[in-house]
């Protein structure tokens, strides 16, 4: 089967994708370029979520009845199954969060809370939000200090400047693998070498990555990675923290409640064991089983395929957008992922966007969460438009086109 005969089959897999949108004149098709914020669903997805509600629903890891015994055994399968899809060693080494950002909260709090005043975390200036404002809380918090390697105009990062930035107090080294803004997919093993050279962990925020190429921790050597499940076919609310056994059990937990704890007194508690000491409370049973069909489908569509289909769009995608006048991309890294940020001379990017709209074309407008950044490239918003498995030739042609006609009009 060739890649368009594969596409236009596994297009039908997700209902969403059939949507027609009122617009300007006829009811348009929806092309769907906002996979950087989410991802939408495949039927199976929708249907295990369904199942596990109609047969099986109960509460996790409590109960000694057969629905309890279930919904424990469709969890525990989906933690099994991540561990299996990063290539962990341990399945202890999986926490289920709500997300991204909680999963980076989860060890700004806790591993923060380890160290000195004076300490310091070193970040980068392609960074999320949620890959920043948790270090900036654990900051003021403990007195750290925060560093922040550069990126150069094609936006790379400078691994040069390392050896400049690093001193005998980085506690930790924290940083994006894909860029949602410049696509840049960074190198991500030679900066944990170097780090791990000095002694010093590493945590890689994988929300752009995880979903479009195969991820190996053990082969990374990563000491956390952090991602979400919505941005990969998968429910919204359920994220994972990949944590090296060695690190999770040095850490403190994050949140308390039941299941985190071993015994409790009115006095104190004693944590539980890896990896329910992180998950406080109920946790998304139905967002892990969701997940779990997602992973699966990931698995038979193949991570090598989705990263090199997407290597295709988006070649595709930067060859052609050079025909709208007054257009500029942002980031020209080599090694680049399906995401192209864009800004049209003199318009903003929400009429932009909104204009796209009206052709059935949905891109993000804004600063995609990550002020800093925007502020580096001299701008305030851009336009973003992110490509899936699902994606197709067509599609970005509707969106040329769709801005070539507002480039004359805006
Ligand atoms: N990091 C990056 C690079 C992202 O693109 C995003 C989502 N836009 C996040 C973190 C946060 O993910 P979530 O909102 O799912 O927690």
């Amino acid at each position: 089967m060739d890649d368009l005969e594969k596409v236009h089959r596994l297009r039908q897999d997700f209902p969403i994708l059939n949507r027609e949108l009122a617009g300007v004149g006829t009811p348009r098709r929806l092309v769907y370029l906002d996979n950087a914020a989410t991802t939408q669903k495949p039927r199976s997805v929708l249907d295990a979520i369904t199942a596990y509600y109609e047969t099986s629903n109960a509460n996790v890891h409590r109960a000694i009845h057969t629905l309890g015994e279930e919904a424990t055994r469709l969890y525990e399968l989906a933690r099994e199954k991540t561990r299996a899809f990063l290539n962990a060693e341990f399945s202890e080494e999986i926490i289920f969060t709500r997300g991204t950002t909680e999963s980076i909260n989860l060890v700004a709090s806790s591993f923060c809370s380890l160290l000195n005043p004076g300490d310091e975390i070193l970040l980068t200036e392609m960074e999320h939000h949620s890959n920043l404002v948790p270090w900036q809380m654990a900051a003021q918090r403990h007195g750290l200090v925060l560093k922040f390697i550069p990126f150069d105009p094609d936006g790379v990062l400078e691994f040069g400047k390392l050896p400049q930035l690093w001193t005998s107090r980085v506690r930790l080294l924290a940083l994006t693998h894909t860029s949602n803004v410049l696509g840049t997919v960074n190198p991500v093993a030679d900066f944990v070498r170097f780090a791990h050279e000095r002694g010093v962990p590493v945590l890689v925020d994988g929300a752009q990555a995880a979903p479009h190429r195969p991820v190996d921790v053990q082969a990374l050597d990563v000491d956390f990675y952090a991602f979400s499940s919505h941005k990969m076919l998968g429910p919204t609310g359920l994220g994972v923290l990949y944590g090296k056994k060695d690190w999770l059990e040095k850490l403190p937990p994050f949140a308390g409640g039941g299941e985190m704890i071993r015994s409790v007194t009115l006095e104190g508690f004693e944590p539980n064991v890896l990896p329910y000491k992180f998950e406080a409370g109920t946790p998304n049973i139905e967002g892990a089983v969701g997940f779990a069909a997602a992973l699966d489908y990931l698995g038979t569509v193949g991570l090598d395929w989705i990263h090199g289909w997407e290597q295709k769009l988006t070649s595709y995608a930067l060859e052609q957008i050079k025909r709208v006048p007054g257009l500029t991309v942002y980031g020209k890294a080599p090694d680049r992922a399906g995401v192209v940020a864009f800004s049209l001379e003199g318009v903003h990017a929400h009429d932009l966007s909104a204009y796209l709209d009206q052709s059935g074309v949905a891109v993000r407008a804004g600063h995609h969460c990550a002020h800093p950044l925007a502020r580096k490239l001299g701008v305030i918003s851009t336009a973003r438009a992110s490509f899936y498995l699902y994606n197709t030739f067509e599609e970005i042609d509707r969106w040329i086109q769709a801005l070539e006609a507002g480039a004359k009009i805006l």
